[in-house]
């Protein structure tokens, strides 16, 4: 995969400016309507021309973009790999960075970035938009140009934000926290769990108490990923016997994450529990996380769970599926042992997940 480089120069004479990397993937934000009336994307260089104003930020602005814009849609841990690396490169001489991606599959994105970018100390910010950025109300133009203001928001040359956010519509969430929750409005992101890290009015608002601190000065290390099995099964009444056993059977089969009701509870037919018994004697591990977007996983709160809990399946308490998810191809990619990942997995290693 590769990627081409523009350098937007700034109009301002400041002599101190903040230099932000904006990554394009792609997403509705750079996408133009066809003469079908379809949405697909096209060359970052025309968002530039949409957007004079970035000239006259007061930012060293360099973008780069994805040789081949995607619908996030088509995102696969390549390009997550991909992001991650030209991130590593370009860190020593960024002050921050923004990710311009589609908001289908940005909280996943958001959340494996987190996990590989080990020992971040610089913001690194996604955003994308409801609306591309031509359209007449588009909500593309104030999220890029809030987005690259927090990528240089410094404090005597600290960066406020030392972790992977997303901001959307006057809000800077936790990227391991959002979920998106909205496909028409412009509110396309929630973070139920976690409160915003910053508000965006006439001032930027943040929320100092929510913010990741670091104090000892960590390297940047980058943990690419791997190729893994993993599946998310999605309890409903209703649930095929046979196909819930089929997949748990999956030869290649490492790890399941379990969305189950409410605080953590599933069926206590025998043929589940004995299916989930079988799956961890065969070292598979089941993350148990909630279809609720709000509130925590309690395994043994009610006897429909107690059997989890005993059976060794892993409580999610309140991590988003999403979040669930990247972090186990991450620990799956970056760990052998099966005790050090259900070790890892519930333990917070990101802020992804409450004590
Ligand atoms: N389908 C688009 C994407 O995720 C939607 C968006 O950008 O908001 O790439």
């Amino acid at each position: 995969m590769n990627y081409s480089v523009v350098k937007i120069p700034s109009q301002t004479k400041k002599e101190t400016k903040y230099s932000v990397l904006i990554i394009y993937t792609g997403g509705t934000l750079g996408m133009s309507y066809d003469d079908s009336g379809t949405l697909s994307p096209f060359n970052f260089e025309g968002i530039i021309n949409e957007l004079p104003v970035l000239k006259s930020m007061d930012l060293e602005l360099t973008v780069v973009s994805f040789a081949e814009p995607i619908d996030s849609s088509n995102v696969t841990i390549d390009h997550w790999n991909l992001l991650a690396s030209i991130i590593e490169k370009n860190y020593p001489d960024h002050d921050g960075f923004v990710i311009l991606h589609g908001t289908d599959t940005l909280a996943y994105s958001a959340s494996a970035l987190s996990f590989m970018l080990d020992g971040l100390q610089k913001p690194v910010i996604f955003t994308g938009s409801q609306l591309p950025m031509g359209a007449v109300r588009t909500d593309a133009n104030q999220n890029l140009i809030a987005a690259l203001q927090i990528a240089s928001s410094y404090d005597h040359r600290r960066p406020l934000i030392q972790e992977v956010c997303v901001y959307f519509n006057y809000f800077l969430y936790r990227g391991n926290r959002v979920k998106k929750v909205e496909s028409v409005h412009f509110d396309a992101f929630e973070s139920e769990n976690y409160p915003p890290l910053a508000e965006i009015g006439i001032s930027i608002d943040y929320n100092f108490a929510a913010l990741k601190s670091v104090t000892a000065s960590s390297p940047l290390q980058v943990h690419l990923m791997k190729p893994t099995s993993i599946a998310l099964i999605k309890l409903f009444p209703g649930l095929s016997e046979q196909l819930f056993k089929h997949t748990l059977q999956v030869r290649e089969l490492q790890g399941v994450v379990l969305e189950t009701f409410g605080s953590g509870n599933a069926p206590t037919a025998p043929w589940f529990t004995e299916s989930i018994k079988e799956a961890i004697s065969n070292n598979i591990i089941i993350f148990n996380v909630s279809q609720c977007n709000g509130g925590r996983v309690i395994q043994g709160r009610y006897e429909t769970s107690k059997h989890l809990k005993e059976s060794g399946v892993l409580s999610g308490r309140d991590i988003t599926t999403e979040a669930a998810l990247a972090k186990m191809q991450f620990l799956f990619s970056t760990h052998r042992e099966f005790e050090e990942i259900g070790t890892s997995l519930t333990t917070a290693l990101r802020g992804e997940m409450s004590h």
